[in-house]
């Protein structure tokens, strides 16, 4: 990795990272959990490879026969990066949301849900039968009502989030692993959020499923990943019925493949899958415990100084959270979060996002219409931070 890109020492200190920003340096991003700008390292990748340019597998030829390597290489960056168990697939999708969906459709019985989750990790359960848990005040309680709901009758899967989108909460994923084998059922981690800020070990944290999307993970949009146990993988109908998916096909039969080709028909997002391996690459360069400590240091300066404005108010979902990431959610009294986020971007050139984050079960149970979300990332500046904490206090005490 390039010295220039090397994580600063001090925690406290910014990160020289390397991104592609469109726009003007006087832009404040904190919009990171909405999505992330691309790393160079992921735009290098991809101009190396799009020369060769080409659809994969079958083909003889030389461009196609790079493509098919760096296509299947990058399945293998992707396991690595997750520390992914050898009955564990890489499947290439082309979001979380995809990723889930696919799962929904493999799942052999009921799934059980928190009401805190992103849409995502919500609405495509159903199919075989979804219970929904009602998220309590603390996490130990909550913990307490998903083994109730595990315990109360079996259950094939607990899909849970790794990090709120809306607050950056981060639940006990070991302890819940655990919590779910012990009750007969598998784990899916919705990564989406946690995914760019923490390295996740499969093998170590016994997580059996994990999706998360490549445009939030520093590289651009159209791919994303579903990494995950075999067999259901294999006992599920084709995620898209196609040509690749097959090993072979009559007239009257056909012969499914196994995963990860069962479920990637059509011609697959080669660029896509390059890009998401060469993120991984690149975030896997970085000191994880100096990434959560900078990450830290940067959301509590950014907690601490939206505290201390009158009229504004953190958004949490437990009181007792041990772990977050770099999301806060906030309101302002009296203030739309739509007519503070116009505000923030028209006067200040900071970006923030309002609204109710695809999470309407979560925010309709925290008793708001909508709030405001700033997500820091690699990019993120402790100037960034202040310049948001001076904005928000101009707009309130202007009393626009
Ligand atoms: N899950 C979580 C926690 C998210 O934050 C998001 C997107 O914001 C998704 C799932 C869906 O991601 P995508 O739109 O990339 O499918």
């Amino acid at each position: 990795m390039d010295p220039a890109c090397a994580l600063a020492s001090v925690s406290g200190a910014d990160l020289q990272v390397p991104l592609v920003q469109g726009g003007t340096s006087a832009y404040a991003n904190f919009d990171h959990a909405a999505s992330a700008p691309a790393l160079t390292q992921v735009t290098d990748r991809i101009s190396q490879l799009l020369p060769y340019y080409a659809s994969v597998h079958r083909g003889a030829g030389y461009a196609s026969r790079i493509s098919t390597e760096c296509y299947e290489a990058s399945r293998g960056t992707v396991a690595r990066f997750l520390d992914a168990a050898d009955d564990q697939a890489v499947v290439f999708t082309r979001n979380t949301t995809d990723s889930l969906n696919l799962l929904a459709g493999c799942v052999p019985g009921e799934t059980v849900v928190l009401d805190i989750e992103h849409h995502a990790n919500f609405l495509p359960w159903t199919a075989r039968g979804r219970r929904v848990v009602e998220a309590a005040d603390t996490v130990e309680e909550t913990i307490r009502r998903v083994v109730a709901e595990l315990c109360s009758k079996p259950a094939a899967l607990l899909a849970i989030t790794g990090a709120s989108n809306v607050t950056g909460e981060v639940l006990p994923l070991e302890r819940l692993a655990d919590i779910a084998h012990l009750c007969g059922a598998r784990i899916l981690v919705d990564a989406a959020q946690l995914a760019p800020h923490r390295r996740i070990s499969l093998r170590e944290s016994g997580i059996d499923y994990l999706a998360c999307s490549g445009h939030k993970l520093y590289a651009p949009f159209g791919a994303g990943v579903l990494v995950g146990r075999r067999d259901w993988l294999d006992a599920g109908e084709p995620h898209l019925a196609g040509g690749g998916a097959v090993r072979e096909v009559g007239v009257a039969r056909v012969e499914w493949a196994s995963s990860p080709q069962r479920h990637e028909g059509g011609s697959p997002n080669v660029l896509g899958a390059a890009a998401i391996a060469a993120a991984c690459e690149a975030l896997a360069a970085f000191d994880p415990a100096e990434l959560i400590a900078h990450e830290r240091f940067l959301a509590d300066r950014l907690r601490g100084g939206l505290t201390a404005i009158p009229g504004v108010s953190l958004v949490n979902i437990w009181s007792d959270s041990a772990d977050s990431v770099g999301i806060v959610a906030f309101t302002v009294a009296d203030h739309a979060p739509g007519k503070v986020a116009a505000y923030l971007s028209a006067e200040h050139a900071i970006g923030v996002r309002d609204g109710r984050f695809c999470a309407h079960p979560l925010l309709a149970r925290l008793g708001l219409d909508s709030a405001l979300r700033a997500s820091v990332g690699l990019g993120t500046t402790s100037a960034d931070v202040d310049r948001l904490i001076g904005a928000v206090a101009t707009f309130v005490e202007s009393g626009t």
